[in-house]
């Protein structure tokens, strides 16, 4: 059979990372070990009854049963700005500055091909999403990392990027609470990054998809909106998946500066036809009624949290608590690289974590523990990593 060549900008993708840990896994799995897997950011419980039954409902309505509108329901776009408002205060209009997504795994995506040409630069704080460089790559844009390190509190040095770099950049990334680290970012960093964007005319992309899994109520994680001036520069990625379980589902939303949101929309309108109404009827239940679901998603990940991160000290292991997010962001054992340690947990008690450099060079050295298993799963990894 012929095997046709590639495309340039796929041959290009760095090494998936993975692959070791993959063939690693079902090596040991083959051998009749009980695999217990830390290594994925999906959340173990269940999509709560009441948004199952809202999707039951508008599935059998017919007129949900043709395409969608490209920008989605304006039902479930007033529905995203009204949640802004009550949740951060934040004002938007849902005709022009809310955008539904297939996810915001696909908005982020397709975001570069709308505001990123050959040659422009991303800035993008690391270890990341692995998504950001990637999608800049495929518009032919560069990365330039700016490392997330213990030392700085995982907040990008925003000075230490020279005057020319901040000409060249179009974007720069940032993602809080944080995919892998579980840091969140102070108002402070917040206010000086939306001046800094504003005053090199840089576009300011923000993930925001785990600001509801919080462990204190004091210390709320923000949206860039509350920031004042930040919709002149911002856009802002959130979603329904990590929420209210339902990663699955395919759901989420753009929100922020008109003209990011309608030029995202212009690549989608041209690529995808939208989300099905009923899954967008189902996101309106869950974004209008799903707060108290939410909140005892929190108590869940907080109880394993706390279970975990004293076990893992008490090993010698040096873990960051996370003040939101499911992950832990750990210390490798010194002498040892992130693959290393990862394989020799793996190979030698099946629990499976994610080596930290899979999110980028900055995260050599460490590695993730997903807390996405309940708390008798979550007991017996430990144990066994402790016995390692
Ligand atoms: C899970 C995750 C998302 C959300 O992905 P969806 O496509 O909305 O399911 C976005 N950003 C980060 C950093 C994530 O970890």
């Amino acid at each position: 059979m012929t095997q046709f060549r590639l495309a340039d900008r796929v041959a290009k993708l760095p090494p998936y990372l993975f692959a070791e840990i993959d063939r690693l896994k079902a090596e040991v799995k083959s051998q009749g070990m009980d695999i217990i897997s830390l290594g994925i950011g999906d959340p173990d419980l269940p999509t709560p009854d009441f948004i199952i039954e809202a999707l039951h409902a508008s599935a059998k309505k017919p007129e949900n049963h043709q395409y969608p509108s490209y920008t989605g329901l304006l039902s479930f776009r007033k529905a995203v700005a009204d949640w802004y408002k009550t949740r951060f205060g934040v004002d938007l209009d849902p005709d022009n500055e809310v955008v539904s997504l297939i996810g915001s795994k696909e908005g982020i995506a397709h975001f570069p091909l709308a505001f990123i040409d050959p040659g422009d630069l991303a800035l993008i704080a690391s270890p990341n999403y692995p998504v950001y460089p990637v999608a800049t790559g495929f518009a032919g844009g560069e990365s330039l990392i700016l490392p997330l390190t213990p030392d700085n509190d995982f907040l990008p040095d925003l000075d230490a990027v020279s005057d020319a770099q901040w000409d060249r950049a179009k974007v720069i990334f940032v993602n809080y609470p944080n995919n892998p680290t579980g840091a969140t970012a102070p108002r402070e960093f917040y206010e000086k990054l939306v001046k800094k964007a504003r005053d090199t005319g840089t576009i300011l992309v923000s993930d925001a998809a785990y600001t509801e899994m919080y462990f204190d109520a004091a210390k709320k994680p923000l949206s860039i909106f509350e920031i004042p001036g930040a919709k002149d520069v911002a856009i802002e990625f959130h979603s329904l998946s990590k929420t209210y379980n339902m990663t699955g589902w395919r759901i989420g939303m753009a929100v922020g500066n008109e003209s990011l949101v309608k030029g995202l929309g212009k690549i989608k309108e041209n690529v995808d036809s939208g989300i099905f109404q009923a899954v967008q009827e189902a996101g309106v239940a869950a974004l209008t009624q799903g707060e108290p679901y939410a909140a005892s998603f929190r108590a869940i990940y907080k109880e394993r949290r706390d279970l975990a991160v004293p076990a893992l000290r008490k090993m010698g292991l040096d873990c960051r608590t996370p003040d939101a997010s499911f992950y832990l962001w750990c210390r490798v054992p010194a002498g040892e690289t992130s693959a290393g340690f990862v394989s020799r947990v793996l190979k030698n008690t099946g629990v499976v974590v994610t080596p930290g450099n899979g999110f980028g060079a900055p995260g050599e050295g460490f590695f993730r523990i997903a807390l996405t298993v309940g708390k008798q799963r979550l007991e017996e990894a430990l144990s066994r990593i402790a016995s390692l």
